[in-house]
């Protein structure tokens, strides 16, 4: 499969899962611009991009806010032409009980995950819809199909960026455009790391225990690696994958095998 002549955005692109799959694109063709707030990082993986020889741009963004989703999006046409696949995987995460779950940090996640999921789909479906062929792909998480003990705030956000790929597939169907949700469990990233600190932060165990206790709630007794999740994103945007819309795909281990 060839993604040349597509024109790709990935935010959240500076590190962990939306770092691989920019490679994974950009390896199979595609132009793409990664995208985050921290600007060392995307510049750093445009680069890295560009010098093994594909073609790469960074643009920062801060995708809960509409102003600047909108000048990402008018910046990325410019230097890609179109946008054909765009790659919802900016995200954060925080962990507190919900007795102390501070307003402010329930609006940031959901503005962050959900909104900015929304805002961003919304920036580049018309192009799509004009071309009648576009393929947007949410990262979501397992935490958005089912709950976990105190991650309140995460899981509303990502049980709503699946109802919004949802919603989205529904309504751009007949558009030449798939919208579908990647669901990892827990994945060797940056973000996994804070959770490995927070873990001992607020229970006192060893950074060795507060991994164990992540990897015990993989059937495969390990973190998934980012290239997997970029394996799938490249896989949805296969001419054979058009069929496939509307989905929440997990890739965990198998923790719903049994
Ligand atoms: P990560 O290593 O922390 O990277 C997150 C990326 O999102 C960074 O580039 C970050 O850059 C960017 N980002 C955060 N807030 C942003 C904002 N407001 N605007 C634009 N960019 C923003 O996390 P990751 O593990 O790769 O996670 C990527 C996605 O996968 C997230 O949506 C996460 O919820 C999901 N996920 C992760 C795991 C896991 O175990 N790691 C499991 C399931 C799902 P800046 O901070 O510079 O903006």
């Amino acid at each position: 499969m060839s993604l040349s002549g597509r024109g790709a955005v990935i935010t959240g692109g500076g590190r962990g899962i939306g770092r691989a799959v920019a490679r994974a694109l950009a390896e199979r063709g595609a132009s793409v611009v990664v995208s985050a707030r921290t600007t060392v990082e995307i510049n750093g993986v445009a680069k890295e991009l560009t010098a093994a020889g594909f073609e790469a741009h960074a643009i920062a963004c801060d995708v809960a806010d509409e102003a600047s989703v909108r000048t990402m999006a008018e910046e990325a046409v410019k230097r890609l032409g179109t946008v054909d696949i765009l790659v919802n995987n900016a995200g954060i995460a925080l962990s507190n009980p919900v007795k102390r779950l501070a307003l402010e940090e329930w609006n940031r996640i959901l503005a962050v995950n959900a909104t900015g999921t929304f805002l961003c789909a919304r920036a580049f479906l018309e192009g799509m819809i004009d071309r009648r062929w576009g393929r947007v792909i949410n990262v979501a998480s397992v935490a958005g199909l089912r709950g976990s003990r105190y991650i309140a705030a995460y899981t509303a956000s990502k049980h709503a960026q699946i109802g919004f790929t949802r919603a989205l597939a529904a309504e751009v169907a007949d558009q030449g455009i798939t919208v579908n949700a990647i669901c990892p469990g827990y994945v060797d990233t940056p973000m996994t790391e804070s959770s490995v600190s927070r873990i001992v932060e607020k229970t006192g165990v060893s950074p060795e225990e507060a991994l164990e206790r992540i990897l015990a709630l993989s059937p495969q007794h390990r973190l998934i690696r980012p290239e997997e999740i970029a394996h799938v994103a490249v896989m949805l945007c296969d001419k054979n994958a058009e069929g496939i819309n509307g989905q929440a795909i997990v890739i965990d281990g198998g923790s719903g095998a049994h």
